[in-house]
């Protein structure tokens, strides 16, 4: 990272660090399909794809306001019908900064990076969070070290 100004990093190089792949359905899935997908790879969100392209993003809180409280049989109900289709996207250049004023903004803690229209990955706020803990961390180290004199 950028040591100067860590928040200029590109969201990109965060998403070499993760080591997870993409957790897809199709838009042809029921409600119960995307859950267990979820369930089974902790995490708190799948990508709804439809022909191979992104079609929605279905996340825990949909679960909760648009399943579980309006009553709707997961095994019954299509994952079109409660995903979020106007999805909010990233760039691979899109900086860390201009990452944490979308989630802060927008108030989704999940945004999928397009390069040409194709995904290639996602950031939660859960990335971003552990990325700032570490280089905090780190610059803290380089400051203690300086401090104490046993630079050169
Ligand atoms: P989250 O905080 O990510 O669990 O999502 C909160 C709400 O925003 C849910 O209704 C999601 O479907 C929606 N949402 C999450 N991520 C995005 C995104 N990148 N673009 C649009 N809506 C989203």
């Amino acid at each position: 990272p950028n040591y100067n100004s860590p928040m200029q990093t590109p969201v990109s190089s965060l998403l070499v660090a993760k080591t997870s792949r993409l957790h897809t359905v199709d838009i042809t899935a029921s409600v119960s399909e995307a859950v267990t997908v979820m369930n089974e790879n902790h995490v708190g969100s799948v990508l709804v794809l439809n022909e191979g392209s992104l079609a929605g993003i279905f996340t825990e809180r949909d679960v909760l306001y648009r399943v579980v409280a309006a009553e709707k049989n997961p095994h019954s109900t299509s994952i079109s019908a409660v995903m979020t289709r106007d999805v909010v996207t990233l760039s691979p250049n899109s900086t860390v900064e201009e990452t944490m004023s979308l989630i802060t903004d927008k108030r989704c803690r999940h945004l999928p990076i397009l390069q040409k229209g194709r995904l290639i990955g996602i950031i939660s706020s859960g990335d971003v969070t552990r990325w700032m803990v570490r280089v905090h961390r780190t610059e803290a180290e380089m400051l203690r070290t300086y401090i104490n004199g046993s630079y050169g």
